[in-house]
């Protein structure tokens, strides 16, 4: 179906590994991952000012299981989703290559709380001081019926808890957005000043986030990503999986494909993401 095609022609050319869940003949749905491909960049990637991005790769992180990892440096430094526990001595390695010293990190914002995002927290927290943060609802969701795993990693009260709204941070201001679908509590980051968006598995290039998992909302998700599209100052996307999304024309380009997935999904007529990767 043409449709189909224009998916493929959309996903096809990216260096793209993304998670979605797939369905055991138990019944049973387990995280399935569409491919790993190494991505484009190289292991270590300043990307701005005080922004450094560490894309899911397994030659770099020695690990499969990974999302990509976003520090921002100022007065007091942040680590958004560093990833897998296995990969952290890796993204340690990266880091220190790039002159960031791990053990001057403040604080680790968790998208959600998912085992490739959260997994590295406990580590990180134990071995280097870093406060956990999460937003109320996803710490709400991790300590009670939860994703199944990191459960038992942590408490409640581990995590700073974050809401939405306005975030003051190492002499940063940023705006905190509540965006779940994918996680009941997920949250995306933004950074005016920087034009920078952090969205983990809300969406990546050429897809969203699997609404199918637990906690999961399809309807959830389709509202979040139109308050998503209606920020300004957005002009480079970090995905907690595949490349990051840089100038406005590739992000609005993503937002039409992303338009056309929901479109299918509420008109039935989505082929399944087999036919697509
Ligand atoms: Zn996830
Ligand atoms: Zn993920």
């Amino acid at each position: 179906m043409p449709e189909a095609r224009y998916f493929k022609k959309a996903v096809e050319p990216l260096q793209v590994s993304v998670w979605k869940s797939e369905r055991r003949p138990s019944g049973r749905r387990v995280a399935k991952c569409s491919g790993l491909r190494a991505q484009a960049g190289g292991c270590d990637m300043k990307l701005a000012e005080n922004i450094y991005f560490y894309p899911e790769d397994p030659s770099c992180d020695g690990a499969v299981l990974n999302a990509g990892a976003v520090v921002i440096d100022g007065a007091q430094k942040l680590i958004i989703d560093p990833g897998s526990e296995k990969r952290l001595p890796f993204l340690v390695k990266r880091m220190t290559a790039d002159g960031l010293d791990p053990a001057t990190l403040d604080l680790a914002l968790f998208t959600h709380s998912h085992p490739d995002h959260l997994g590295a927290g406990r580590a990180l927290r134990d071995t280097f001081g870093v406060a956990p943060a999460m937003h109320r609802l996803e710490t709400d969701f991790l300590t009670g019926t939860g994703f199944g795993f990191n459960r038992r990693s942590f408490a409640r009260e581990d995590f700073t808890v974050l809401e939405e709204g306005e975030f003051r941070f190492g002499g940063h201001r940023f705006h905190l957005y509540l965006t779940p679908g994918h996680s009941p509590g997920g949250l995306t980051l933004h950074w005016p000043e920087a034009k920078l968006l952090v969205v983990g598995d809300v969406y990546f290039q050429g897809t969203f986030g699997a609404t199918d998992l637990p906690g999961g909302s399809e309807p959830e998700m389709f509202r979040t990503l139109e308050k998503l599209e209606k920020l300004e100052d957005v002009e480079l996307v970090l995905c907690g999986h595949g490349p990051a999304i840089a100038g406005r024309e590739a992000i609005e380009e993503n937002y039409r494909v992303l338009a056309r997935e929901v479109a299918m999904k509420k008109a039935g007529t989505w082929p399944g993401y087999s036919d697509l990767f």
